[in-house]
């Protein structure tokens, strides 16, 4: 039991290191030249911001992915983090990189049967953002961790802005 603690504290500083890494020097920013889309996103609740912009080619697949950001170490680690993981990929993989990315931010499921479920393609990807899954100590950082995922959907949905708040009905439960 104790031996299983140890490795889970391990485990979760190893997390918070690659988090702070992302966090200090964040991969890929800047703006796409040429870009197809361009989306710009908010979490109200931490004052994050953040900008994407990326081209996607004739075939569907994002090309280039860059992004702006302003906020919390975790929402600028995150939207570092997803740039590197959805290059190469379409539109439609993206959304479930998405998809696994908040089941591993917000339920007790192991990231490695997570990657298990998103095959050869995807899995090792995923791999790659599990550190994401430390927030889930922390639910109001979910929606920073989240908050580059929407704003990338919303753009690849060719809308131009994108919240980690439901637009309308706030009271009906909050958005991941
Ligand atoms: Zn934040």
């Amino acid at each position: 039991m104790a031996e299983a603690q140890d490795q889970n504290a391990e485990l979760l500083s190893l997390y918070q290191e690659i988090i702070l890494d992302h966090g200090k020097s964040p991969r890929n920013t800047g703006v796409v030249e040429n870009h197809t889309c361009q989306s710009d996103g908010r979490n109200p609740m931490c004052g994050d911001r953040v900008s994407v912009t990326t081209s996607v080619t004739d075939a569907g697949v994002i090309g280039d992915i860059k992004f702006d950001g302003k906020g919390c170490a975790i929402s600028i680690a995150s939207a570092s983090m997803m740039t590197d993981a959805v290059a190469g990929l379409t539109a439609e993989e993206a959304e479930t990189m998405f998809a696994a990315v908040r089941r591993i931010c917000t339920e007790e499921v192991d990231p490695t049967d997570v990657q298990g479920e998103l095959g050869e393609k995807l899995g090792p990807r995923l791999e790659r953002l599990a550190a994401l899954s430390g927030v889930r100590q922390f639910p109001v950082r979910v929606k920073c961790a989240t908050l580059p995922w929407h704003t990338l959907m919303a753009c690849l949905a060719g809308k131009a802005t994108a919240t980690s708040e439901r637009a309308r009905a706030p009271s009906a439960g909050t958005k991941v």
